[in-house]
């Protein structure tokens, strides 16, 4: 065994189905009288009806949350925290919703019950990222932890199945970016072989059958797998270039993800073999970055960045800006090869070790 560091994060989870009924005494169990319910415009109506089922509990909701938090509604959120003399938020939905939850908490010290219904894992970690007239700053402090995470699988068996896999192969990432990280260690291992492993068996089962209760379980469980392993040690170049492809090009969260995975393994495969053999037995495949491009084809998810609208020659600007400040990571960045990679990525093609 090598020698390592573990800090295990604080936070009580309450799983399974229908389990939004134990919110009411969750929030009772913070101290709490007071929930504002957080959501985005598109899911208020689910915002709606767990402020009905929480009654007196209930003190608004705030539906206006955004993707990446920008601080001029979290503003607005503040003022309805104020005017609803909120003690606690519940942020319904995926890794926005829980995003304004932790902005709003990191300003009040609110505590905060997340009920995520994407597999993004932002309620299992104390990251988070903010942008202000474009410009995103990303901080980890133990004050945007959400305190309570409740997920029901029930909020899940809705979200489209194209959202379903690249959020699932969202969630894969975090997980296989930890087994190589460098502060991995044997406990946060092992939970990320445990998230791969459900997502894997999870995701074909869902698109077969959207609505399978077994398998919007597995999925959610390896969500939280991969979203502590998210929280708790460091990311490398898979999350870099994903950061700054969503942050300078726009490109789409979940789906970016998706694309630049199965490149980002290939391009550290030699100088992590056994993170690699571990991801690839978890998953179920001979190789884990072309085992994880073939399972992206197979669940009908985009491979190139191309057909996320990214522009062929802002790829250059890409490896600049994953140079200029990096991330750790297992094999050294090199602009050649980060260019190869990311034309790789733009055409569709195979990840390089395939
Ligand atoms: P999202 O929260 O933006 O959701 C995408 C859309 O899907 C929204 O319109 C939402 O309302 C809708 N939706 C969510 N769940 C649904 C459901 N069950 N049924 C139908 N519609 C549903 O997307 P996301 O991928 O969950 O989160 C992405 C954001 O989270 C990014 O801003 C990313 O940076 C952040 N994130 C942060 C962390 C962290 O640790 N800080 C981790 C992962 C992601």
């Amino acid at each position: 065994m090598q020698p390592f560091s573990y800090t295990a994060l604080p936070a009580k989870v309450v799983f399974g189905f229908g389990t939004r009924a134990s919110i009411g005494d969750e929030i009772r169990a913070l101290g709490a009288r007071r929930a504002l319910v957080l959501s985005t415009p598109g899911q208020v109506q689910a915002a709606e009806e767990l402020s009905a089922a929480l009654g007196d509990l209930a003190a608004g909701i705030f539906s206006e949350a955004t993707m990446h938090t920008p601080v001029a509604v979290t503003e607005r959120a503040l003022a309805a925290v104020s005017a609803a003399r909120a003690d606690c938020v519940v942020a319904l939905g995926g890794g926005s919703t829980v995003g304004l939850g932790k902005a709003i908490a990191l300003r009040t010290d609110l505590p905060q019950i997340a009920v995520p219904t994407t597999y993004a894992g932002s309620e299992a970690t104390p990251i988070l990222g903010e942008t202000r007239d474009g410009a995103k700053t990303t901080q980890r402090t133990l004050k945007v932890l959400p305190e309570v995470i409740v997920y029901d699988v029930e909020l899940t068996l809705g979200l489209p199945v194209a959202m379903t896999v690249t959020s699932g192969l969202n969630a894969i990432a975090h997980a296989a970016e930890g087994l190589y990280a460098r502060d991995a260690n044997p406990i946060i291992s092992l939970i990320a072989e445990e998230g791969l492993r459900a997502l894997a068996r999870a995701l074909p089962a869902i698109v077969e059958a959207p609505q399978d209760p077994q398998a919007r379980s597995d999925a959610l469980y390896g969500a939280w797998a991969c979203g502590v392993t998210l929280g708790a040690v460091g990311m490398a170049l898979h999350h870099k270039l994903c950061h700054t492809l969503g942050g300078t090009f726009d490109l789409p969260h979940a789906e970016t993800h998706t694309v630049i995975l199965p490149h980002a393994l290939a391009y550290n495969a030699a100088a992590a073999p056994e993170a690699m053999a571990r991801a690839a037995a978890a998953l179920g495949v001979a190789d884990a970055p072309s085992g994880l491009y073939a399972l992206a084809r197979s669940l009908g998810a985009p491979v190139s960045l191309a057909a996320l609208g990214m522009p062929r020659e802002g790829l250059a600007r890409v490896v600049e800006l994953a140079l200029a400040n990096p991330y750790w990571n297992p094999a050294p960045l090199e602009a050649g090869r980060l260019q190869r990679l990311l034309e790789d990525a733009w055409e569709g093609r195979p990840p390089a070790s395939a």
